[in-house]
């Protein structure tokens, strides 16, 4: 089956009018999924108009790869834990690099190189723009591949996730960014290039892998949305080199969300963007591991139990060892059970609680607790002196009081969760480890907090049990 034209092009403004409905969806937690539906129908719209688009000769060989892709996708699909993801999203973005660039290299040799002297004034505009098209796609293409590969590594382990520091690093990635600029030009005024375009590969790769190698852990979620942001940019500039609407339109889309995604959380971070954007920044500072912090005390499960059944108001700030624990099914009884004895109970979530946007919001959504009062940070951070008993349930960083009082902190200026001050803390952790950011913790010292050691999930169904 063929499309014309025109029937093409229709099928691609509905499928462009269908992704922006999507991100519109899933800007709420309460229209998400459906938003995710505009996003499936979208999709799948895009692919039949592309597939049956009279240009493409061979159906069969696309069709197997989308076989083949897609049941891998689906087992990778099933098998990822929700704390895997960034590193899925990570790796997932480093394809759509390596895409560009080979896009990128296809649409420079099927060019061909003889056709450049012959050209009129706007055929060789039009040759000119085209050459700034593969230059940019190959650029954008391989920073944005070797530097997911780098966030993909780092989140999994495989290399530290402490921050690279090379001397003279910025000054690294500027003549890097300059000698990209000269051969830009050199490329486009010579009328093309193999060893330009070669040297400007290698040149970007390597600089994508720099970018990244010298950014901090604590600064990996705002990494994973700004490749999100790159691998969108990279895909416009596909669409541009295969006169692909739609895909420019998508391109520019998650380009320009990831980079408000990544935006936001640099605020939520107290991060400057331009600064990570840039690669490598809060990584200025020393990891104090000499401070005295003094004793912690601990409690047991029924004692919080207790203290629970005398209180008003609780608020719960879970963190990444709730999804660790897989804690929230029992979360939720347990605040049902709280709300059951006419006891105020709340959610309070940091903007990077866990380990990728949104994180403790799937993981609530899932055990069905109810969205009215699962609260964002800034709604709820000056609730705290009013309330009973907070319940840290597996979070550290985010609820980390050195960030706001200790300007030597690596995580000093982060906008934190100011749980202690409230009547009673209680930290559900297993161990004095520290959390993802590496930095000890005073809250777990203050007068006012108790340990609760052990697994999440047990901690929690010790304790509606005690109910
Ligand atoms: P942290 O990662 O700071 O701390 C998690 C805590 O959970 C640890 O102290 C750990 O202590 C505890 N824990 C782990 N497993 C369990 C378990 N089974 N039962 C009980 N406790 C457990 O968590 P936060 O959510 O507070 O902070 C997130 C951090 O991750 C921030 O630094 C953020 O910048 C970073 N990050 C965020 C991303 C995002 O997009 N949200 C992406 C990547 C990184 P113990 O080992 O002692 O049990």
């Amino acid at each position: 089956m063929e499309f014309s034209q025109g029937l093409i092009s229709a099928a691609y403004i509905i499928a462009a009018l269908l992704f922006i409905f999507s991100l519109a969806g899933l800007s709420k937690q309460q229209t998400a999924e459906t938003g995710n539906w505009y996003g499936i129908v979208g999709m799948a719209i895009a692919l039949i108009a592309t597939i049956a688009d009279p240009r493409v000769d061979n159906v069969w060989i696309i069709l197997v790869t989308m076989v083949i892709g897609a049941i891998i996708g689906l087992r990778l699909a099933k098998k990822v834990e929700m704390t895997q993801m960034p590193e899925l999203v990570a790796i997932l973005h480093s394809f759509v690099g390596l895409a560009a660039v080979l896009v990128g290299f296809n649409s420079y040799f099927e060019m061909g190189h003889s056709v450049m002297t012959t050209f009129s004034d706007s055929q060789q505009m039009a040759v000119n723009i085209h050459l700034v098209e593969v230059f940019l796609g190959v650029f954008i293409g391989s920073v944005t591949f070797t530097g997911s590969i780098v966030a993909f590594a780092k989140l999994r382990g495989i290399i530290n996730s402490a921050a690279l520091m090379l001397p003279q690093r910025h000054k690294l990635n500027l003549v890097a960014g300059i000698i990209a600029i000269v051969l830009l030009v050199t490329f486009v005024q010579q009328g093309g290039g193999d060893n330009t375009l070669y040297l400007m590969t290698f040149i970007a790769l390597v600089f994508g892998w720099h970018l990244v190698a010298s950014i901090g852990g604590a600064d990996m979620p705002v990494v994973v949305s700004m490749l999100n942001s790159y691998s969108g940019w990279a895909a416009a500039a596909a669409g541009f080199m295969l006169n692909n609407d739609l895909l420019i339109v998508t391109g520019a889309l998650v380009g320009s969300s990831g980079a408000i995604l990544s935006y936001i959380m640099c605020k939520a971070m107290n991060r400057s963007f331009i600064s990570v954007i840039a690669g490598g920044f809060g990584t200025n500072v020393v990891i104090d591991t000499e401070t005295d912090y003094g004793d912690h005390i601990e409690i047991n499960a029924e004692s919080v139990a207790d203290m629970l059944n005398g209180a008003k108001s609780v608020i719960i700030t879970p963190g990444y060892g709730m999804a660790v624990a897989q804690a929230q099914y029992p979360v939720y009884e347990m605040t049902q059970a709280l709300k059951a004895k006419g006891i105020d109970v709340r959610f309070a979530i940091h903007p990077v609680a866990g380990r990728l946007p949104g994180h403790m919001n799937v993981l609530l959504a899932e055990a069905k607790v109810p969205y009215d009062i699962v609260l964002s940070m800034d709604e709820i951070n000056d609730d705290f002196a009013k309330t009973d008993v907070v319940l840290v349930i597996g979070a550290n960083d985010t609820v980390n009081p050195a960030a706001a009082e200790d300007p030597t902190s690596p995580i000093a200026g982060m906008p934190v969760l100011e749980v202690w001050h409230a009547k009673n803390v209680i930290v559900f952790k297993r161990s004095m480890n520290t959390g993802y950011a590496g930095v000890q913790n005073p809250l777990f010292f203050k007068d006012n907090t108790q340990m609760l050691f052990g697994d999440a999930k047990d901690s929690v169904e010790q304790i509606f049990k005690a109910l």
